[in-house]
Parts: structure tokens; sequence; C-alpha cells
């Protein structure tokens, strides 16, 4: 079968079948895409969005919504989906061959994007299309769905910069690229200056560090025909050995190194202080171009949060409530490093190392124990049993092509309708980037070419151990609250019942609400009902005991209130660096002023951490750090709802409060404000007394 185009878009027919990327007519063909599939679909495919875009900006187009959509849309909604599947395949299987063929791609993928989202002429349809809205008989008019996605769109045109124009145009595009360029430096300075680090230490000096990594650490000295052992500054060598090494001066060693990356204290070429000043600045520079008084002002455009004093407000007030319960967690630690550590001055170094003998002190279980109860498919068989009943539907597995054979794939269907599928991709294996993530394969979106429904599909990845032998893979509380987590994500992209794609599912969401469905689906791992239909032991097929959910429960808030300051620190520094123009040229002053006001535990003079803060400098969280603190809020609270409505015959399972989060936030995902969705479910504006509550903070 071949795939007819849009007459006039692009003039010619691909043969589909030749090439699977270019198969739109159902599911990606996964078992089939080869890495010299990649250049000629990406090829046509861009061929296709650049015609559809000049058809669509031709002065004769009309500027309506269906018009401009059965064009530019439908095209430009392959291209995403087939990118989608070559980046999900180079993350989860990847080849040196997958991956020149990718990177080869990357670019002129990218500048397509950049392209489309700044061109003048397509702002000036939108313009006019938003205009006629304004005097449009009420029967004409955009479903509230539409317009807030045109709006949207409008935004984005807007803070890309297609209102400059002349120098200030010009200006702005040089100030994107020397961002990214600048940006790119960053991380790789942060990236090479870890990589560069080596310390060889003899196995004596390792007491304490857990056998596994000092067996690591000895094959990586012998691969290098060294003697004793090889340490890094690479978290999974790093982390065990700051918390387990016996060995305090050995602690402060790697500590000075880790603290100081791409910093003034290694060598110049890898040091960030003035890339730091050059991208704030930028950014500032930016801000004032588009008209805004601040970068900070820029970033919230965009999201939930109002403006800049807002957010600071809000981190304020959360760390004055933390910080009670964090000088008591340091207090303690103080005291327990002084009795049973022999530690009378605890600095920074000591601080993991204490903290992990405190914890082995006054909660003594293993996640080894625990794992034992958490077998794959009792979790699986629980988390699709809680969703069914919450949200009225049903999960069947399905099937499809699939890229790896551990790979399995479901339906959701409500009264024998499907709803949307999944890929479950749950085990780590080579070529398979590290994390857990939700990924879209494409999205509900009521089709303007042929009037169809397609219905939602999602990639749902993480990083499980395989089961040994015959047994099921054991999970730890931590992989199953990340598998929660993912389904949340799921859920949100898959329940939706909005039929506009820019706004269907996550579409359109704001970033610091976005995390809103996810971390809601983190609670019920702490739910004593749901834990036990979660858990059947390996060997015996018991349930979890219920003292040793106890004990998981107690430790679940160790050190909240410290943690809780450290989040708030980092969020603060990032959002005053990016309201006070000026103070790049001195970043230093800003992170110790903020820690003078919020920390309960000042790191030492020498800590650089901010030359290795990615997340604002090389990320998409500059001025967004707070976000992950905010959405907590949001999902705390969200959560609330259903302990308020508990009964003994149903838990916090209440059918009733599942329909309606059902509607008023899954099911609207960003055809609405996610302040509006909020309240929508909850009646009243998010409070923060229910994420204190569940942190042990109230
Ligand atoms: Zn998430």
């Amino acid at each position: 079968m071949a795939l007819r185009l849009e007459a006039g878009a692009v003039g010619r027919t691909i043969r589909a079948m030749s090439n699977p990327l270019l198969d739109f007519s159902g599911l990606p063909l996964f078992d089939r895409i080869r890495p010299e599939h990649v250049a000629p679909a990406i090829d046509t495919l861009l061929a296709k969005a650049n015609a559809a875009l000049e058809t669509v900006t031709a002065s004769d187009f009309p500027a309506r919504w269906d018009a401009i959509a059965k064009v530019l849309d439908v095209a430009t909604e392959e291209l995403g989906r087939a990118w989608g599947a070559v980046s999900h395949l180079n993350s989860v299987m990847d080849t040196p061959e997958l991956r020149a063929a990718y990177n080869e791609a990357l670019p002129r993928v990218t500048e397509f994007w950049t392209r489309l989202g700044a061109d003048e002429r397509l702002y000036a349809k939108y313009k006019a299309l938003n205009e006629a809205q304004k005097t449009a008989e009420p029967d004409r008019r955009l479903s509230p769905a539409r317009q807030r996605a045109l709006d949207n769109a409008l935004r984005g045109f807007v803070l890309g910069g297609a209102e400059l124009q002349g120098e200030a145009k010009k200006r702005f595009a040089e100030i994107q690229e020397e961002q990214a360029a600048k940006s790119q430096s960053f991380s790789e300075h942060v990236m090479d200056s870890t990589d560069a680090y080596t310390h060889y230490v003899r196995e004596d000096e390792l007491a304490g560090v857990p056998e596994d990594i000092i067996q690591a650490t000895k094959a990586m000295a012998e691969g290098e025909a060294k003697e004793g052992h090889k340490l890094t500054l690479h978290m999974p060598i790093y982390l065990p050995v700051m918390q387990y090494a016996t060995n305090r001066h050995l602690r402060e060693t790697m500590y000075r190194a880790y603290s100081t990356r791409a910093s003034e204290f290694g060598p110049t070429e890898r040091d960030n202080t003035g890339l730091m000043k050059d991208i704030v600045g930028l950014r500032q520079e930016e801000a004032v171009l588009l008209g805004y008084k601040t970068f900070a002002d820029v970033s919230l455009v965009p999201k939930m949060a109002n403006n800049p004093q807002q957010v600071m407000d809000f981190l304020r007030d959360l760390a004055k409530r933390a910080r009670p319960f964090a000088e008591k967690d340091m207090a303690e630690l103080r005291d327990f490093a002084r009795t049973d550590c022999g530690i009378d001055d605890l600095q920074a170094w000591d601080v993991a190392f204490v903290s992990e003998k405190l914890k082995e002190a006054r909660y003594a279980f293993s996640d080894q124990e625990v794992k034992q109860y958490f077998t794959e498919p009792t979790v699986l068989k629980g988390l699709f049993g809680l969703i069914e009943s919450l949200f009225d539907v049903k999960i069947l597995p399905d099937t499809a092509p699939v890229w790896h054979e551990s790979v399995r794939f479901f339906r959701i269907e409500r009264a024998s309708q499907l709803i949307g599928q999944f890929y479950l991709d749950p085990y780590a294996r080579t070529g398979k980037r590290p994390g857990a993530w939700m990924d879209d394969v494409r999205g509900r979106w009521k089709r303007p070419d042929n009037g169809a429904t397609q219905t939602p599909v999602a990639h749902l990845v993480c990083n499980f151990a395989k089961g040994v032998g015959d047994k099921p893979a054991l999970l730890t509380h931590d992989d199953v609250i990340t598998l929660f987590h993912e389904f949340g994500h799921g859920l949100h992209h898959m329940l939706t019942k909005v039929d506009d794609l820019g706004v269907s599912g996550i579409g359109g969401v704001e970033w610091d609400a976005v995390e809103l469905p996810s971390q809601f689906m983190e609670n019920f791992c702490w739910e004593w009902d749901v834990v036990q239909k979660l858990t059947s032991h390996v060997d015996t097929g018991a349930h979890l005991p219920r003292e040793l959910f106890d004990k998981m429960n107690a430790a679940k808030n160790f050190q909240s209130g410290m943690q809780t300051l450290r989040q708030v620190e980092f969020a603060l520094f990032d959002m005053r660096l990016h309201a006070e123009p000026g103070r790049e040229s001195d970043v230093q002053s800003v992170i110790d002023e903020v820690r003078q006001e919020v920390a309960v535990n000042i790191p030492p003079a020498f800590n650089r951490f901010q030359h290795s803060f990615s997340h604002i400098f090389a990320g998409g969280y500059a001025a967004g750090y707070y976000s992950y603190k905010w959405a907590e809020v949001l999902s705390a609270d969200a959560y609330a709802a259903f302990e308020e409505a508990a009964t003994p015959a149903t838990g916090v399972l209440s059918p009733e409060v599942g329909r309606r989060y059902l509607n008023a936030i899954l099911e609207a995902g960003g055809s609405r404000s996610a302040m509006e969705n909020f309240k929508a479910f909850r009646g009243r504006e998010p409070q923060i007394d229910a994420l204190l509550r569940h942190q042990g903070m109230s």
C-alpha cells in the first residue's frame, strides 16, 4: 500500500512499504527500522513539511484552523512521529550505526523546528485567524481547547522572536546560537572534569566500602595494568565511597575533587566561571529584546507560576516551614557523629557517611529483604488493578512490532472501546540509556485529513534488573515508585479526551505542573492496602509483612527537612540569579547569600556546586528549578482528596474521587490551564499542607 501525500504538498508519492519509517498506516514498524532508513525517510518528511509550510504561508492560503492543520499539522506530525521512533530506538537499542544516522539527521530536524517556530508568515496567518475569532459568529468560533492551542502557538511565536525586526531579530538569532554553544561547552566541561579525575588507592584505604565496589574499582585498575583500586567521580563509585568509606581523609579528598569540578581550582580550559556569566548575560539580553525586565519573567510566561516574586515567596515559605525539621535533622546527625562515629566536628565530607550509619542504626532493614516481596508480575497486576478500579478502564495484553524480545505491549479499553496503547520495556541492557521515562509514540488527535480519531500510544521505559533463571524480576521499593511515577505520566498521555494535538494529554501542560500526575501516583506505593496487592514473596508467595512495611514507612521521611532545604537552596539560587540582572558577574555571591538565608548545613568556602549545575546552565530548568517542589504541592494536595474520602470499605481507592480526578486532570490535559484543572478537581486553589504532612513536616 502506498501512502498518498496531500495534493500539492510535495508532488510525489512515497513508496511507504520500502521504508518502514514512512509507513504511517498503523503502529511504528520497530522490528523493521534499520539505520539506513533514517536519512532517506527524514529527507522525504522534511521536504514534505517544508513544502507544507510554503503552501500554508502563501498569501492566498486561507487563515483557517482546519485548512492549515490539514496541510501543515499532518506533515509535521508525521515528521515528529518518524523522528520519535528513531530517537526512541537511539535511546533503547543504541548501536554505532544508528547513533551515526541519528546524529547526522539531528541538526536538520532541529533547524526545521526552530525555523517553523519563528516563521513570520505563519505567525501572521495565526494572528489573522485569532483576530477573526473576535468578530466571528458564535457557531464559527474555535472550541475552548482549540483556542488554547492557538494561544499557545501565538505565545510560542512571540517568545521565539517572530515579532522582532531588523537588527533585533538578527541579534535574537545570534543569542540563541551563542547560548546553545556555551551551554554545550558548560556540560562538556562538567563531563570532562568528572571523567578526568582518578585517584588510586590501596585496598586497606577502602575499609567499609561494599564488596561490589571494591571489586569494580580493582577491575578498573587492572584494566590499566595498575596496582590497587581506581576511584573516579562517577556516581556509582563516588556515592558509595562517600557513604561507606570509614577513611575520613579519603572522603575529604574525593569531596574536594567532586565539589570543585569545572571551577577555577582545575585547568583553565575547563573552568565554567566565564560561561555562567556569559549564559546568564545572554539570557538577560534576550529578555530585554522581548520586552521583559528579566529572564526570570520570560521563563515564567508559559508556566503556571505568575511571576518571580510569587516563586520566591513560595520557596521562602517552604524554607521557613522546613527549617525546624532540618535543624532537628542536623542536630541528630551531629550528635550521632559524636557519640557513634567519633567525629566531633562534622564536615561536608562526613554528612553522607554519618547519615548512612544513622539510618542503619535507626531502621534495621535492607532493600534486599524488601525486594523478595515485590515480584514483577504481582507488582504489574496490582498496578493495573489500581488503575482499572480508579479510572474505569481495562488493561489487556496486545500485540505490536517491537524492538526487543523483552518488550511487552498493552491496550487500554473502556466499555470495549480502545482508548490507548503502550509499550513496556522494563529491563536494563547494553545499549539502553539508564533511568526511566515516558515518551509519546503518537498523541490523541481528531485527524483533520480523514476525520478519524487517532488514539494515543505511549512508551514506558524502565531499567530494572531482569529475573535470574526462571525467577521473576525482583523490584526494590524505589523501582516500584519509579514504575508508578512513569505510569502517572503515561495515564496523563493516554486517558485524555481532548481532540486537538497541541493540547491533548501532556501537550501544552505547563512545565511546573507536568509532574502532578506522576508524583501523584507515587503516593499509592505507601498505602498498606495497595502494597499488599503489589507483593507476593518470590519463594513463599506471602504478602509484605506489616512489620517490614512499618519500618519502610518510618524511614520514608529520613532527613526530609534537610533535603527540602537543599532543594529550596538550589531553586532560590536559580531564581535570584535570573531575576537580579548584573549578579551574573559574581555568581558566588548569590549562592553565598542564599545559603546564609536558607541552609542549615553550609558547605565549605571552596565548594563550587554552581559550576556543575547543568540543570540551569545546560538544561531546560533556567529560572525553572522550583518546578520540582511546585508540582509536589499540587500532587500531594490532589492525593489528599483521596485520603479525605477514604472509607474502611475502599481505603483510599475511592472510585468516585478517581472519576473526578480522571475528568478534571487526566482527561482535560492541556486544554485548560493547570490551575483551572486543579480547581475543577479540588474546588479551590492548591495548599501546601498535604505536602508537609506527607513528608513528616507538620
Ligand atoms: Zn516525571
